[in-house]
């Protein structure tokens, strides 16, 4: 691949060290109607927007971020078992996480921020998705150009033989058919190469978009956290809590994903009325 990255090689995917503390954690009240106003203008006016939505975009659905690690299953860092490592040293540990996060996800639905963004790509205002989420839920929600940078929970394979395998066969702790290996989810674990198609369409959308609308993510995992200083054209932020970028955005909106798309949709009837 041509790029950002040298030699041609694909990143892997890695977590930055957290930061302990953060200026300004929490809640920071919802910007400012001119803001929202600003933005929805310039949505109405791009020839090409692009959107990159981070585990935050989902928070509103009920499935915790990184950033609240407390809620996970057994109190278990998702950060340490999302590793080749964990899978390869302790599978049933990693297959038993897994199971729980698979469970915790069919009790979830889209919320309305995701139909919003599958309702603008209907109309033009909105040409391509990136997501950093395994949920699924831009595709199930309606979205229809949606990369899926760190896989998806829906899918599975052998871990050894790379064969695909169903769902059922992984929830029910089965091993390979073909090779008796160990079953996993198609998501993109820390230490592996993202999907070659999706990072590829990804990265030709964001440079090529003169939009791109980022939302709910700390920009701490590489080499996602790289795109957004691949964008040529106006760069908005939308996140509850500041972050370590804030500073390279046009606009940074404070506030819960699904309550800005849905006053970032007012502005926008009302401009259409
Ligand atoms: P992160 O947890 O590191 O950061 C989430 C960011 O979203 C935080 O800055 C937080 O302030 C913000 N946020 C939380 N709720 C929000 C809301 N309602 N509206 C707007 N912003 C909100 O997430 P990340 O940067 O996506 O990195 C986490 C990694 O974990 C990714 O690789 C992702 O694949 C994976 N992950 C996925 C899911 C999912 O599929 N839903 C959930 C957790 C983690
Ligand atoms: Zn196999």
């Amino acid at each position: 691949m041509s790029g950002p990255f040298p030699g041609g090689r694909r990143p892997v995917v890695q977590s930055k060290e957290r930061k302990k503390s953060r200026e300004n954690g929490g809640v920071v009240g919802v910007t400012e109607r001119s803001d929202i106003r600003e933005v929805a203008h310039w949505i109405r006016t791009s020839n090409y927007t692009a959107v990159l939505t981070g585990a935050g975009m989902s928070t509103e659905s009920g499935i915790p971020d990184f950033r609240s690690a407390g809620g996970w299953w057994r109190q278990v860092d998702p950060r340490k078992v999302a590793t080749v490592e964990a899978l390869e040293t302790d599978y049933p540990f990693f297959r038993d996480f897994y199971r729980a996060r698979i469970e915790g996800l069919r009790a979830c639905r889209p919320h309305r921020g995701h139909y919003l963004l599958a309702e603008w790509e209907a109309k033009g205002w909105v040409h391509a998705v990136a997501t950093q989420n395994v949920d699924g839920f831009h595709l199930q929600a309606g979205s229809r150009t949606v990369y899926e940078l760190h896989g998806s929970l829906h899918t599975f394979r052998c871990h050894d033989c790379g064969s695909p395998a169903e769902e059922p066969e992984f929830m029910e702790g089965r091993s390979c058919s073909r090779c008796g290996g160990r079953l996993r989810p198609n998501i993109v674990l820390f230490g592996e190469l993202l999907p070659s198609d999706a990072w590829e369409g990804a990265l030709a959308a964001i440079r090529w978009a003169d939009l791109v609308l980022v939302i709910g993510t700390s920009l701490e995992v590489y080499p996602v956290s790289q795109l957004p200083s691949m964008a040529k054209g106006k760069l908005v932020f939308i996140n509850l809590e500041p972050t370590a970028e804030d500073g390279m955005f046009d606009r940074v909106i404070r506030g819960k994903a699904g309550e800005v798309l849905a006053a970032l949709d007012g502005e926008l009837r009302a401009a259409e009325a």
